[in-house]
């Protein structure tokens, strides 16, 4: 049995203390009860800092949206993963199609970035994922293929275990648009059917795979109810405590069936 686990990807928003701390004290106090989901919150790095300290004695969890693979140097704007540890952040969301899209990180990128990650014990979310013409070209799982050789280059089975994928099509991704629970369990059976040929059964059986893409309270049941949907990585719902914790009560109700 796979844990459900909920992502909630703030992107640039409530990226101040005043708005940050509304948005984790409501979310807080609405998910007290909640044991059978994992539930992680990605906010900006302005606000890292005092949302570790603020979540420390709840069930939430704190993931940074990024990271560099080297520790320290001349980066100027990269954030290194040495600094996200000592502020106590636990995951970290890699490859995200927007740092994919607009700022051209490359499988390779995210591939070194990975790698730093689980050396440094941090639980990476590695988002993979098509553009619209690629599905509607019939190439969805020739590129979801070539992202998990490029992405995973190199990772040895108990490295793989520690991470969380993140299946976004990217023409869901902002739109409202979500795939079917059908499309999206199609390409999520594919994503495991990968693992278990690169890797073996076993492995493939305990990586997490999140759907991502305009997931709402309204359609989150039906995706996670899918075998190999392991739960979601939110991001428009996930800015109002309210919205984000009707998906995490969906998880919690499937999990609890
Ligand atoms: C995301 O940013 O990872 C995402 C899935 O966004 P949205 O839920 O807004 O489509």
């Amino acid at each position: 049995m796979r844990k459900l686990i909920i992502g909630g990807n703030w992107k640039m928003n409530l990226g101040s203390p005043a708005d940050a701390k509304n948005m984790i004290k409501k979310l807080m106090i609405l998910v007290k009860k909640i044991s059978s989901v994992d539930i992680i919150v990605a906010p900006p790095f302005t606000v890292l800092e005092s949302m570790v300290n603020m979540a420390k004695k709840s069930n939430i969890k704190i993931g940074a949206q990024n990271m560099y693979f080297e520790e320290k140097g001349a980066f100027t704007g990269e954030v290194s993963p040495t600094f996200l540890k000592s502020l106590g952040v636990e995951y970290v969301i890699l490859g995200h199609s927007e740092r994919r899209d607009i700022f051209k990180e490359s499988d390779d990128l995210v591939n070194k970035k990975l790698k730093k990650a689980i050396s440094m014990q941090l639980s990476p979310i590695v988002c993979i994922g098509e553009h619209l013409d690629e599905r509607e070209n019939g190439k969805t799982k020739e590129i979801i293929f070539n992202q998990i050789e490029n992405t995973f280059k190199d990772l040895q089975k108990e490295d793989i275990i520690k991470s969380v994928i993140a299946y976004e099509p990217i023409w869901a991704i902002g739109t409202g648009k979500t795939a079917t629970p059908e499309q999206a369990e199609e390409i999520h059976s594919y994503i495991r059917e990968t693992l278990m040929k690169k890797y073996d059964k076993e492995t493939a059986d305990l990586v997490r795979i999140q759907y991502g893409g305009s997931i709402k309270p309204t359609n989150a049941e039906d995706l996670f109810k899918q075998k190999n949907i392991d739960g979601g990585l939110v991001g428009g719902a996930s800015l109002q405590a309210d919205s984000l914790f009707e998906i995490i009560k969906a998880a919690d109700k499937i999990s609890n069936n």
